[in-house]
């Protein structure tokens, strides 16, 4: 067991940091701070980020990416996440989705739609699985359990019918996956199938963008489907195993959420650390006081094992000998909870001026907010893990 980097994942991490530095932290609180969610989101980021390597860093050698595996992937989430949650949500996605497609895509899907995605400066990804009364279900599914969308066989291909919302990347997205009820008589556990649809094919509109607490810089949507048609060559897996698909081929994505939080947990916990060694009070460094500084020491505590977590859960995506289905449920649960715990500490640490805009640390605090509420509730990614116990 080794707890090193490689020189490859040094310098992803090292590249991940250097354009957070030049390009990120400059505009992010300012972005944050527009009314509108659509304003929040940069399209100048994403083509900066296209033009460092950065967005198709998980894209195979031979269609142009760099194909680096889930635990460099999952750095790079976390690196990318101390400069602004919502950018990492953006590319957490789009790099978590060319995943997938190279895992479950055909080798003819592989070669119609990877080109166009590394060749797109703004190609970004998006999945939907979520509908305003289909959401938890398809974590924990039970025999009541549908998707509302649903698509209906037709000659050649499938017709699409449906809204989808809460959606990353929902507006933002040129290729989809989207989960779709093809069997009404069985529940989407056993009657669901995952089809890939381009952003351009008729029938396909975006609804409302949602305005969110936090993690602004991404785009929320919903997805209309009206009548959309979706050719056999675009069924994603095979009809009717929609929930083998997610259950199969997305193995970090519970790891990419988790590396999402923490990073902005350690944004917050370097803020407190750096404030306590400057702010004088009762006489000295506010960090020479023990109870302060024995917080801190926890809060490191907290921050380097759910580190360790995440990683675990990555590696295991990496070598599927070794998965165990918990790591695709827990790592989130946790990093959510302790980047919640780390957000309010590091804010008290911070006295009076940590809830003053100025320092930054109410958008830290509402970004954080973001994984208890995405990728799963808790309670329902815990229920799941428990399933594995009975
Ligand atoms: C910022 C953000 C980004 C998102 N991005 C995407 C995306 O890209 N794609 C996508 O498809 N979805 C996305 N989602 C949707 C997200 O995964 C869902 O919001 C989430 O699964 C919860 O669904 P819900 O809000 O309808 O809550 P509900 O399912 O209504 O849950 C409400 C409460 O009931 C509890 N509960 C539910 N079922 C049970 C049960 N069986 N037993 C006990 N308690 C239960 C839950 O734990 C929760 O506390 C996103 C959400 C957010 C907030």
């Amino acid at each position: 067991m080794v707890f090193q980097l490689t020189d490859e994942q040094a310098a992803v991490v090292e590249l991940v940091r250097e354009f957070v530095t030049r390009e990120v932290l400059p505009v992010a609180s300012r972005l944050d701070r527009n009314e509108r969610p659509e304003d929040c989101f940069s399209w100048e980021l994403v083509e900066k980020a296209s033009a460092a390597g950065l967005r198709t860093l998980t894209l195979d050698e031979e269609y142009g990416g760099s194909g680096v595996d889930f635990v460099t992937t999952a750095l790079a989430v976390e690196e990318l996440a101390k400069g602004d949650m919502g950018l990492a949500v953006v590319f957490a996605q789009t790099w978590k989705l060319a995943q997938t497609l190279q895992l479950a895509g055909t080798a003819e899907q592989r070669a119609r739609y990877l080109p166009a995605y590394a060749a797109d400066p703004r190609g970004l990804l998006a999945i939907t699985f979520t509908e305003p009364d289909t959401a938890s279900d398809y974590f924990v599914p039970h025999d009541g359990a549908r998707y509302a969308t649903t698509a209906v066989e037709a000659e050649g291909g499938w017709r699409l019918n449906g809204l989808k919302h809460f959606i990353s990347n929902g507006n933002r997205a040129s290729l989809y996956i989207v989960f779709a009820q093809t069997d009404v008589a069985q529940s989407l556990e056993h009657g669901s199938t995952a089809f890939l649809v381009p952003r351009d094919t008729p029938g396909l509109s975006i609804g409302r963008v949602h305005d969110k607490l936090g993690e602004r810089l991404a785009n929320n949507a919903e997805v209309i489907f009206e009548d959309v048609f979706v050719p056999d060559a675009d069924v994603l897996g095979e009809p009717g195993q929609g929930f083998r698909v997610q259950q199969t081929f997305f193995p970090a994505s519970n790891a990419y959420a988790a590396a999402t939080v923490l990073g902005v947990a350690e944004a917050a916990y370097d803020r407190a650390l750096a404030w306590a060694r400057q702010r004088v009070q009762g006489g000295k460094p506010i960090i020479q006081h023990d109870s302060l500084a024995s917080d801190l020491a926890e809060l490191r505590m907290w921050l380097d094992a759910t580190r360790l977590y995440v990683l675990h859960a990555a590696w295991a995506g990496d070598h599927p000998e070794a998965w165990d289905p918990m790591l695709g449920a827990l790592p989130k649960v946790l990093a959510s909870e302790v980047g919640w715990r780390v957000l309010t500490r590091a804010m008290e640490v911070h006295g009076g001026y940590g809830y003053m805009k100025e320092t930054g640390m109410e958008k830290l605090l509402r970004d954080a907010a973001a994984f208890l509420h995405s990728d799963g509730v808790n309670r329902t990614l815990l229920l799941k893990a428990a399933k594995h116990l009975r």
